[in-house]
């Protein structure tokens, strides 16, 4: 991988060579790349216009908590999101949040506010570009249902509103986003509560999730999303499988929650990804039931050796 050809680049200021992407991923694990973090909307525009017109390959990240990335790494530049618009602006009836606001932050400021239905994503790892990108939820609902319209950065580094409809998302997908845009912010309906309430309703979905889910090991959340042709959830179809508990190398489907892989220590990307294949091509035999990732992976991967 020749990553030495960005060091005369123009935005060679904000990048960051030859680092372990592992750095930037929840799972810890990511060979090695060059990372951008732009740190203003102008440092993103200039960023963003000198990689297009250089053709250089390129993928956004956010928190990286829904993204596998491979062993070898990345062969571009990786625009981590993850300081370049950190907003949070109450313009009743709604609020603007930038995209590099962490979920973790927006739960904050909305239990002290009394800001209502921001529950639905307590505990998602993310940031608040990543949570649009994903659409991401809980039994209490999803992003789509909180959003009256985004903000997205355009190839050409204009920033256009994008108003949400209801053909705007589907179960985690957004479908407003082309290819190599950038979600600036998330224009969000305000509905004003009571700050105890809200804070009791957050802690409530943090429990159940401390319960339920294997939040004490590296992992990407959910692996597969739930299939639409049948009534069952991945992890059940996971269990008919006989595959709880069942590990490549140190990557492992989570005796606590079998549709999380959780990394138990050093896990390589390809043996997440083995496991991963394993389990779409089981139940492909078995049930003729096509398992959709839920995750994204950057870059390549191969069947481990550590099967
Ligand atoms: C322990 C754990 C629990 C989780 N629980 C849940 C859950 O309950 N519900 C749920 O829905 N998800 C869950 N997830 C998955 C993940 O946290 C969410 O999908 C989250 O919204 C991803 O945000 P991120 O900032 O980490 O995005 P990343 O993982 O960095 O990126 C995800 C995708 O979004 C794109 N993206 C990110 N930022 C931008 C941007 N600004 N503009 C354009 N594209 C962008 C990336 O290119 C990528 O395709 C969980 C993950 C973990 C590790």
């Amino acid at each position: 991988m020749n990553l030495d050809r960005f060091k005369n680049s123009p935005f060679k200021d904000f990048c960051k060579f030859n680092v372990q992407l592992s750095r930037y991923s929840y799972y810890k694990i990511g060979g090695p790349g060059v990372v951008a973090v732009p740190r203003n909307l102008d440092e993103m525009k200039s960023i963003f216009s000198e990689i297009k017109k250089n053709k250089i390959p390129f993928y956004i990240l956010g928190k990286g908590s829904n993204v596998l990335i491979s062993d070898s790494g990345f062969d571009g530049i990786v625009i981590v999101t993850s300081e370049f618009y950190s907003l949070i602006e109450v313009k009743p009836p709604f609020i603007e949040v930038g995209a590099s606001v962490t979920v973790r932050s927006l739960l904050r400021e909305a239990s002290k506010n009394g800001w209502e239905n921001f529950e639905c994503l307590a505990g998602v790892p993310g940031n608040v570009g990543g949570a649009i990108a994903m659409n991401a939820g809980t039994h209490l609902g999803e992003v789509s249902n909180l959003l009256d319209s985004v903000f997205v950065m355009q190839s050409c580094g204009e920033i256009n509103k994008i108003k949400i409809s209801s053909k705007s998302f589907s179960y985690r997908k957004n479908h407003f986003l082309k290819s190599g845009e950038i979600i600036v912010s998330g224009i969000f309906y305000l509905k004003e509560g009571h700050s105890k309430e809200v804070k009791i309703k957050i802690d409530e979905t943090l429990k159940r999730r401390k319960q339920t889910q294997p939040i004490e090991y590296l992992s990407c959340g959910s692996v597969f999303k739930n299939p639409k042709s049948i009534k069952k959830k991945s992890w059940e179809i996971i269990d008919e499988l006989g595959m709880r508990g069942e590990r490549v190398g140190n990557a492992q489907f989570s005796e606590k929650h079998s549709n999380f892989i959780v990394n138990l220590g050093n896990a390589t990307a390809n043996d997440v990804y083995t496991l991963i294949e394993k389990a779409k091509k089981k139940a492909q035999e078995k049930f003729n039931i096509s398992l959709e990732p839920e995750v994204q992976f950057l870059g390549k991967f191969t069947l481990s050796d550590n099967q």
